[in-house]
């Protein structure tokens, strides 16, 4: 019997990654996608897979939607991904965030009670859930309390909890992957990494000369995002449904990397190229994000395969030779 999965947010950066490792499995894979008048399958056809997906029309604020594709095509996974991810644009846009995150969650597992109750639900949590707490040894850990600082996060929040609210009132298989910041040639380019590893190849190439940036001091744990998704697919593939961090244990500066990605392409006096600009501060920041997935490792047999620096040297790679283009 084929396998089927459905992915929401598979036009996004982990979306083509999963529904790529999906399909060298075997799987028929659903897309979620909105509507709209031209749709985006750049980072589909990156990975060349965009013919293979099959795409199903909803919106994760629209449970109508939701229910009616949970109806007709009863998969056996469902891979919960679709978000307004970005921290920074969640104080602007609350309202929103909170419908497609919290209550998007809340409408996609109630179609599973509904119409396939046996269907297994990953929830994309996320490490912006600890804020600024951490366990012993500066490190975030499952038992670390949560103190979300961003109506993100706090949105985020609510899906990991209802999450398990489905797991426990009704017996619905549903996992939480708390990820750490996952990267790749493909995320979206108003996150720092991305916004760095084009900036850097533009100034390469002559076409900028600065990248403005907010505050360069705060740490990311940084893994890839090919990396992340192989945890997701094994996180379903277990007898029981856990919640479990994702992460590489590492972490490294905004500065770390700007250094990574300048030396890369042969400039040492990268200062000069980065401008301090308010308007990328957030009205309240996360310091220090690193994760210890021990977990993770023990109960799944994963571990992160791309390191810190051939990830940033990747993107720059991958962002040079769009340009070229
Ligand atoms: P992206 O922002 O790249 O992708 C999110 C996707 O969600 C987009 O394809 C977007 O669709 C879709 N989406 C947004 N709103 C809706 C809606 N109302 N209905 C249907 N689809 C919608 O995120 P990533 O791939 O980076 O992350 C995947 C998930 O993991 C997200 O939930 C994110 O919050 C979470 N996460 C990510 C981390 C990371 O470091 N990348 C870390 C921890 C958690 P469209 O293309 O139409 O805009
Ligand atoms: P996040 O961890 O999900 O918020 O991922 P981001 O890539 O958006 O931000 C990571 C860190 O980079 C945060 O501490 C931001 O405040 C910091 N940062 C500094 N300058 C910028 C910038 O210009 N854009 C973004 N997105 N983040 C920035």
């Amino acid at each position: 019997m084929v396998k089927t999965a459905l992915i929401t947010g598979i036009l996004g950066q982990d979306g083509p990654y999963l529904a790529k490792l999906l399909l060298s499995k075997g799987y028929k894979v659903y897309g979620l996608i909105r509507r709209y008048t031209n749709p985006n399958f750049e980072n589909l056809d990156y990975l060349g897979i965009t013919s293979e997906i099959e795409f199903i029309l909803g919106d994760m604020t629209d449970e109508c939607s939701l229910m009616n594709i949970l109806k007709i095509i009863r998969p056996d996974e469902v891979y919960n991904l679709a978000a307004q991810s970005f921290v920074a644009a969640s104080w602007d846009q609350a309202k929103l965030t909170t419908e497609v995150n919290a209550l998007g969650t809340l409408y996609l597992l109630n179609a599973i009670k509904l119409f396939n109750p046996t269907t297994k639900f990953y929830q994309a949590s996320t490490s912006e859930m600890f804020g600024n707490n951490y366990s012993a040894g500066g490190i975030q850990t499952e038992e670390t309390p949560f103190h979300p600082r961003s109506p993100y996060a706090i949105s985020k929040l609510y899906a990991y909890w209802i999450a398990i609210n489905f797991k426990e009132s009704y017996g619905i298989f549903a996992a939480n992957g708390i990820l750490f910041n996952h990267e790749s040639p493909i995320r979206g380019r108003e996150f720092v990494t991305r916004k760095i590893s084009e900036g850097v190849a533009k100034i390469k190439l002559g076409l900028a000369t600065e990248i403005k940036l907010g505050n360069i001091d705060s740490k990311r744990d940084w893994g890839f995002a090919g990396d992340y998704v192989e945890a997701m697919w094994l996180m379903l593939q277990q007898e029981k449904p856990d919640n479990l961090i994702i992460s590489t244990g590492i972490t490294h500066s905004i500065r770390d990397f700007l250094e990574v990605a300048f030396n890369h392409v042969g400039i040492k006096d990268w200062e000069k190229y980065i401008r301090i600009d308010p308007q990328f501060k957030r009205p309240a920041e996360l310091f220090v994000l690193q994760g210890k997935s021990d977990k993770a490792r023990n109960i799944l047999g994963w571990q992160p395969k791309v390191q810190f620096e051939e990830l940033v040297k990747m993107m720059v790679d991958a962002d040079l030779e769009r340009l070229k283009k």
